[in-house]
């Protein structure tokens, strides 16, 4: 057997810059105050000193308290939990409602963790038809003509429809409100994958009309993960959080408890800063339009999908970045590199034509540094722009 030095192990750390900018991570960036009580719970199965029997019926930590009545009002439904992330949601509604060889009909700009619990639970996957260069919208028309589609082909109803509010590659934000009343004139059930937006921004599930949304903690909660949420209305909870015939105090989806330990607490410990933060989404948004139109107006970047745009994730194409990259001897590294030593992390190492950022969280100041960041990256590189 290969004889493996463990020295590798002996210390593991993270190296962060001062301006992060990557969509993964701009939202789910804890607050510093939550630190010093979190620590306190980092002990495996530390969350289950007091239990009686199951998770969500915790009062110490007060986690009944959270999901039976904060946050049903701040998801905007009749029932929540806690879950692992925004996938395990999705599964577990899927799951619950539909039996294998369903339909289910997805947006185009769907992301992988929706296709891959939709295929966990053996459905048939319809996407909304190919969305337009360069804004990749997702129309309402999209989710009628899919669901009649279905409806024609095999003689029933799609069993579920999946809407991502945004999505994750272009920061679109389709009328949710329009399809979900498509989804309802069809007798189809809609899920709303809130993991871009559930902790950003207002949202609310029944004003939208869906019947389902799914949150990811560690993406928009400033939770540290891995956590989620998942909430529904009252017709569908019976189904949703059916209990085992042999435990009855554990439900079968959410296979008895589901986040057991630090993870739920963080999400709690930051939930007052999140539900003060959704306020000033306004704000978030007018600093996103601001940098995608010195991006374009510097002529650094093109911004691709909805323009002007309404969420902080988004979308650009660099012919400069990308005529650099060919020449340059780092190839594509020249800007994570460039990036790194003006204390930018975030863009993915080795990406140049296209990429995706977030300001998310950020200063004005803080995005200012990364516009002149990339303008004097690109002016050190000038020359190769220069000699065709
Ligand atoms: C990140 C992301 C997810 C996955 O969230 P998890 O909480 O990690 O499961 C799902 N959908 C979209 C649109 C995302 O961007």
């Amino acid at each position: 057997m290969r004889k493996i030095n463990l020295d590798k192990f002996k210390r593991i750390e993270r190296e962060t810059k001062e301006i992060n900018i990557d969509p993964l991570q701009t939202g789910g960036k804890i607050p510093e105050f939550t630190k010093p009580s979190l620590i306190t719970w980092l002990d495996g199965y530390s969350i289950c000193d007091f239990c009686p029997g199951s998770l969500f019926d915790l009062k110490t930590p007060p986690v009944k308290l959270f999901v039976e009545e904060i946050l049903p009002e701040f998801l905007g439904c009749d029932q929540t939990r806690i879950t692992h992330g925004a996938r395990e949601g999705k599964y577990a509604i899927m799951h619950a409602v539909t039996k294998p060889g369903d339909w289910i009909v997805v947006d185009a700009n769907a992301h992988y963790s929706s296709i891959v619990a939709a295929e966990r639970a053996k459905l048939n996957i319809k996407k909304t038809e190919k969305p337009a260069e360069p804004e990749y919208k997702i129309n309402p028309e999209d989710y009628k003509k899919a669901l009649e589609e279905i409806e024609d082909g095999t003689g029933n109803p799609a069993a579920l429809a999946l809407l991502t509010y945004p999505d994750g590659s272009y920061g679109n934000l389709p009328d949710a409100k329009k399809i979900s009343e498509i989804c309802k004139s069809k007798g189809v059930p809609l899920i709303l994958n809130g993991a871009y937006s559930v902790g950003r921004m207002p949202l609310n599930m029944k004003e939208l009309g869906a019947d389902f949304i799914v949150g990811s903690g560690h993406k928009s909660m400033a939770a540290s993960g891995p956590v989620g949420v998942l909430g529904t209305t009252e017709e569908y909870a019976e189904k949703l959080f059916r209990r085992s015939e042999y435990y009855p105090a554990k439900e079968v989806e959410m296979l008895g408890c589901t986040v057991r330990g630090m993870p739920a607490v963080s999400l709690m410990l930051s939930f007052p800063f999140v539900q003060e933060r959704v306020k000033h989404w306004e704000k978030e948004v007018e600093n996103a339009r601001w940098f995608s139109e010195q991006m374009e107006k510097q002529e650094i970047a093109v911004q691709y999908g909805e323009k002007p745009h309404n969420h902080d994730l988004m979308f650009f194409m660099s012919e400069k970045l990308y005529q650099i990259s060919k020449k340059h001897k780092k190839r594509g590294f020249f800007l994570y590199q460039g990036l790194k030593k003006r204390g930018i992390s975030g863009i993915k190492p080795g990406l140049t034509k296209q990429f995706k950022l977030s300001t998310y969280g950020l200063e004005k100041e803080d995005l200012e540094k990364v516009i002149n960041a990339l303008l004097e990256i690109i002016e050190e590189n000038n020359h190769f722009l220069n000699d065709q």
